[in-house]
C-alpha cells in the first residue's frame, strides 16, 4: 500500500486548483495575503495547526501536525514577480502586471501538499513525529527566509526539505551564491545647470563616479564575484542639477567572506565618487543572504526517492506546448526526462536565494523537477506560461510526492538523521 502516492493522487486536482488560483493572485513579495491565505485553508483542512503571521512578516506562516521528534519542516513560496502576467500559451500575451515567471505557485502548493501527503502516511502507517510547514514569504527579495532565520524560526527543525520549478532535475548539491543587496542614495545640491552651474553639486555626477569606479573594481576580484547595479533615481531635467541620486547594487559571491570583503571595497568607491562630486552618500542594505550549506547525506537520499516515484510521463498537451514554446523564444522545443545522480560535492550556483538561510540554519537539501520546457529563461512570462500548464502540474505532484517520501525516510530512520545533522556541522565555515 503506498498512502503518500494514492492520497497524491486522489487530491492531484484539488491541489491543482490551488496552484491556479495563487497563479492568479500573484502578489509580490511581502503582499502575499490571498496566497498565503489559500494555503494556510488548504493544511488547515488536512489537520494542521496554523499559526498565521510570524515574527515580523504577516504573510509568513507555520502549519505543525504531530508532535515530539523527528521534526521535519517543509518550505513553501508563493510571491510573484512584477510585469511577468502571462497565461497558458506559447507567445507572450501579458498586459503588464505582476506574474509568477519562477513558478512559486507550484512551489507553495507542491510543498504543503507533501507534508499532508506525509501526515496521511504517519496516520495509517503508525509513524511518529512533528511536521511543520512554513510559509516563507518575499524570496524574491531574498528577505524572507532570511529574516526569519534572524528572528529564531526554522531552529527547530531537524531538516528542512525544499523544491524549486526547473527545466531539469536535480537533487540538490548547488551552492547558491551570498549576495548584498544594497542601495546608495547621492545627495548634493541643485542649480541652474547654465546660469549658475558652479553653485551645484550633482548628485548623478557621484552615481556616475560611483559605477566607474565600480567597474574597475571589477577587475581585481576573485573569480565568481559578480556585481551588477541599476539607476533608481538619476535627476530630472538636464537643465536642473539633480541633488538626490540613487543606484541599487548586488554583490554576490559563493563565499559570504567574500561578499563581506567585496562590499566593503564597493562602499569606498561610493566615499570616493561623494568625495570627488563633492556630494553626501549615505547607504542602505535591504538584504544580506548566505550562501547554501550543501547536505549530500540529504542529496543521496532525495536521489533515491525521485528514482523510486515514478517520473512524469510528458504527452501529447505538454510536447505540443514545449514545441510552440521552443519556436517562439528559440528553445530545442524538448522536455527533460532524465534525473541525473548526485555527484558528491558542491556544484556552484549562480544565483542566490534565500532557501541558502534555512541551509546554514539546519540540514537542509532543494531538490528541483521538471515544471518547464528545455532551456526556459528564469524571471520569464514563458515560466509564468508553464507554471499554469500541465508540465506545471505533473513536476509540481512529482514534487510533492519525492519531498514526502524523503520525510517519511527520515521519519522511519534516525541513523539517517544523524548522518545528516553530522554532515551539516562538518561543513560550517
Ligand atoms: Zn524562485
Amino acid at each position: 500500500m503506498n498512502w503518500i502516492a494514492d492520497y497524491i493522487e486522489g487530491h492531484g486536482e484539488e491541489f491543482w486548483q490551488r496552484a491556479l488560483k495563487i497563479h492568479g493572485y500573484a502578489e509580490l513579495a511581502g503582499e502575499e495575503r490571498q496566497s498565503a491565505a489559500e494555503l494556510c485553508a488548504m493544511l488547515e483542512q488536512a489537520g494542521f495547526a496554523v499559526e498565521q503571521g510570524l515574527g515580523s512578516q504577516p504573510t509568513a506562516f507555520r502549519a505543525v501536525y504531530g508532535s515530539g521528534g523527528p521534526v521535519i519542516g517543509f518550505l513553501c513560496e508563493y510571491d510573484a514577480l512584477p510585469k511577468l502576467n502571462q497565461t497558458e500559451g506559447t507567445c507572450y500575451n501579458g498586459d503588464g502586471r505582476s506574474g509568477h515567471g519562477c513558478g512559486h505557485n507550484l512551489l507553495g502548493v507542491g510543498a504543503a501538499a507533501a507534508a499532508m501527503a506525509l501526515r496521511e502516511e504517519m496516520e495509517k502507517g503508525g509513524l511518529s513525529g512533528t511536521l511543520v510547514v512554513y510559509g516563507c514569504p518575499a524570496e524574491e527579495t531574498l528577505f524572507g527566509k532570511t529574516k526569519m532565520a534572524e528572528e529564531g524560526y526554522f531552529k527547530e527543525l531537524d531538516v528542512a526539505l525544499a523544491w524549486h520549478p526547473e527545466d531539469h532535475y536535480c537533487c540538490g548539491e548547488v551552492c547558491h551564491k551570498a549576495m548584498d543587496s544594497i542601495r546608495f542614495r547621492f545627495h548634493g545640491r541643485s542649480a541652474h545647470a547654465s546660469v549658475c552651474p558652479e553653485m551645484g553639486r550633482s548628485a548623478l555626477d557621484g552615481a556616475e563616479m560611483m559605477s566607474v569606479g565600480a567597474n574597475y573594481l571589477r577587475e581585481h576580484v576573485p573569480d565568481g564575484v559578480r556585481i551588477h547595479y541599476s539607476y533608481l533615481s538619476a535627476g530630472e531635467k538636464p537643465n536642473v542639477v539633480p541633488d538626490f541620486a540613487e543606484v541599487w547594487y548586488f554583490v554576490r559571491s559563493n563565499r559570504r567572506r567574500i561578499v563581506d570583503q567585496v562590499t566593503e571595497r564597493l562602499i569606498q568607491v561610493a566615499r570616493g565618487a561623494a568625495m570627488m562630486s563633492g556630494t553626501e552618500v549615505e547607504w542602505e542594505f535591504l538584504a544580506r543572504g548566505n550562501s547554501t550549506r550543501i547536505n549530500t547525506t540529504l542529496a543521496d537520499l532525495a536521489y533515491g526517492c525521485m528514482g523510486r516515484v515514478p517520473l512524469p510521463r510528458w504527452e501529447e498537451p505538454e510536447l505540443r506546448l514545449a514545441a510552440g514554446l521552443g519556436e517562439s523564444l528559440g528553445l530545442p522545443g524538448t522536455i527533460c526526462g532524465e534525473l541525473t545522480p548526485p555527484e558528491g560535492r558542491e556544484l556552484a550556483g549562480s544565483g542566490s536565494t534565500d532557501f541558502s538561510a534555512v541551509s546554514q540554519t539546519v540540514p537542509s537539501v532543494e531538490i528541483n523537477t521538471v515544471c518547464f520546457t528545455r532551456g526556459t529563461p528564469g524571471h520569464h512570462w514563458a515560466v509564468t506560461a508553464q507554471s499554469c500548464s500541465p508540465i506545471g502540474r505533473k513536476g509540481m505532484l512529482y514534487a510533492a510526492g519525492v519531498l514526502a517520501e524523503m520525510g517519511k525516510a527520515l521519519l522511519e530512520d534516525p541513523g539517517l538523521l544523524s548522518r545528516a545533522r553530522e554532515e551539516y556541522l562538518a561543513r560550517a565555515e
